[in-house]
């Protein structure tokens, strides 16, 4: 029976989480992994201060871990599953991952772990922050993990969707896209405790906006589920074929 391992980087009992939880049960087993707390924001980190407990969930087959998505996906691989799943996947996110967001992602770096370990892997993430409904993102992920698990990605990529929000027949369709350079609009508010001094929280960034017409921001603005293909290997191609000019002449 197709094995499937889920994370994600809002927590155990987000509402993503168990949307797709319920739609990959229709494709096979599955077991949840995921951090007790909120991880948003926590990119690739990983816990090496601190132990990590694996509690049983008790609603669904799995454990929630205190510590960060990677942490989880880690874990999970190398102690609490039995057998290695097919397939990892990572979500559903309560917001974009598009653009340079994969930098910053938990979503997006569970996925890339198990990727990294040489598991196919995707990241789903619904590109709604208030009053989420996962009912399409979930119906997405069903469907995408079919055939990622019947014709995975070379070794080394994992795939990164990003849904529009709104409902199933509204979708435009799926795009395959480039991850967007556009930059993004940081706004930190700055507020003042109870004595006076002035602390600093990031509330948001501006509307993200597209530049390029393959750019993934741009396909879910236009109302299509884009499909973006990541390499684990950050080697820039051109540079190293380049030989590294001036950088390697001799010491
Ligand atoms: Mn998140």
């Amino acid at each position: 029976m197709t094995h499937i391992l889920l994370a994600n980087d809002d927590g155990a009992d987000a509402p993503g989480l168990i949307a797709a939880y319920e739609a990959l049960c229709e494709l096979g087993e599955v077991t949840v992994v995921a951090p007790a707390q909120q991880q948003s924001g926590q990119a690739h980190a990983i816990t090496l201060e601190t132990p990590l407990r694996a509690n049983r969930l008790r609603e669904r087959p799995g454990y929630r871990v205190p510590g960060t998505p990677v942490d989880c996906v880690k874990l999970a691989l190398n102690q609490l599953v039995e057998s290695p799943p097919e397939l990892v996947v990572s979500g559903i996110n309560q917001g974009t991952n598009g653009g340079i967001l994969v930098h910053y992602s938990g979503t997006v770096a569970a996925a890339k772990e198990a990727c990294l370990q040489g598991i196919p892997a995707m990241a789903v993430s619904l590109c709604q922050y208030r009053d989420c409904d996962y009912s399409a993102a979930a119906r997405v992920t069903r469907t995408l993990a079919e055939r990622l698990l019947a014709q995975p990605l070379p070794r080394g990529v994992l795939l990164n969707v990003n849904v529009p929000p709104g409902p199933y027949e509204a979708l435009a369709g799926l795009r395959w896209c480039r991850q967007s350079l556009a930059s993004l609009d940081d706004v930190y508010e700055r507020r003042e405790d109870p004595r006076g001094r002035p602390y600093y929280w990031l509330g948001g960034s501006g509307p993200f906006k597209g530049e390029a017409e393959h750019d993934d921001l741009i396909a879910v603005e236009g109302g299509y589920v884009a499909l973006t293909p990541l390499r684990v290997d950050w080697t820039d191609e051109e540079s190293w074929r380049g030989g590294g000019s001036a950088l390697v002449e001799p010491l």
